[in-house]
């Protein structure tokens, strides 16, 4: 029978045990981890994503800090923000909301925050840390999936697993990741010839693409455990409706499990924002990350 995985009751158990070690945190030391946010703009995605983050900020226990800048936010503007987050001392994560209107620098952005509050993982520091097999800040998103693996595996050890899509946020720290946990690791992309091949042979799929419905029941070996990361809104019956990057009602019967959208990894990634924005307490109060 094939496992529907709930990413919303594995998220909620998480930010459970976050709750509870935020309390103990916070009674040794006296510190309520922070977490900013900054949304510039007006993107109706982005505006929900934010108002998520903060509510499971606040069932962590954590001080929950945002900022809203204007869509013509200047990136002088942004950097100075930036560089306010970083030397506040209340302030334990500091999380700028992408994508940034198209005349500011997601790259300088990236690099302007400090790597030590770097919650959502993404600094050049914390990537090579991670590909380098070394404790750092995980991106969310990926860390997240592999939480919803290693529910479904004993031992990941020798598996074969697909990554279609190599984005740095995704596709690239996922595949690292997996690599860690001893899978064998083929990322296919837009570029990739015999995608459809290369998937049946997976043990794992990973889809993080941004294509709705992308992955066809063909390309799946049975048995198979799929995680859908893509979001994609269609419009079905003239209704606006979410859909993942695998056609999730053609694969069903023929996996193992797999994530549904929404419902799967997207409240995984919130729940491991949390996760990091108290990690990142710990290690600046020098604790280990690991
Ligand atoms: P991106 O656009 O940066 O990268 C997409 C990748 O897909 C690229 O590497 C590209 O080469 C590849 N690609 C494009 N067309 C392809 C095709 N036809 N076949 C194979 N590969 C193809 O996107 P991203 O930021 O990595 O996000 C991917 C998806 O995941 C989006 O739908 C995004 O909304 C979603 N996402 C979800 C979460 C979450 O929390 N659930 C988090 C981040 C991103």
């Amino acid at each position: 029978m094939t496992i529907k995985i709930d990413g919303k009751a594995l998220a909620d158990e998480i930010i459970q045990r976050v709750a509870k070690d935020v309390a103990t945190f916070k009674q040794e030391h006296n510190i309520t981890p922070g977490l900013a946010v900054v949304l510039i703009g007006e993107d109706p995605a982005s505006a929900v994503y934010v108002r998520n983050k903060v509510k499971r900020a606040e069932q962590s226990g954590l001080r929950s800090i945002e900022h809203y800048l204007p869509a013509d936010a200047t990136q002088k503007e942004l950097d100075g923000l930036i560089d306010d987050l970083n030397n506040d001392h209340l302030v334990h994560g500091v999380l700028v909301q992408l994508p940034l209107p198209t005349h500011l620098s997601e790259s300088r952005v990236i690099e302007a925050i400090s790597p030590a509050k770097d919650v959502d993982g993404f600094h050049p520091e914390n990537i090579g840390r991670l590909v380098a097999g070394q404790a750092s800040l995980v991106p969310c998103t990926p860390l997240g999936c592999m939480m919803m693996l290693n529910r479904q595996f004993n031992d990941l050890s020798g598996k074969h697993a697909v990554v279609i899509g190599r984005s740095n946020i995704v596709g690239k720290p996922i595949a690292s990741l997996l690599l860690q946990a001893d899978c064998t690791v083929t990322v296919v992309h837009s570029r990739t010839q015999n995608i459809e091949s290369l998937c049946r042979d997976a043990d794992i799929v990973i889809a993080a693409v941004g294509k709705p419905l992308l992955v066809k029941e063909s390309w799946i070996k049975p048995q198979a455990v799929v995680i859908d990361v893509g979001i994609n809104s269609v419009l079905v019956d003239g209704k606006r409706k979410l859909v993942g990057d695998v056609d999730y009602d053609a694969v069903f019967s023929k996996v193992s499990a797999i994530t549904p959208v929404p419902g799967g990894v997207g409240p995984m990634t919130i729940a491991c924002l949390m996760q990091n924005t108290l990690k990142a307490a710990q290690f600046q109060l020098g604790m280990s990350l690991v």
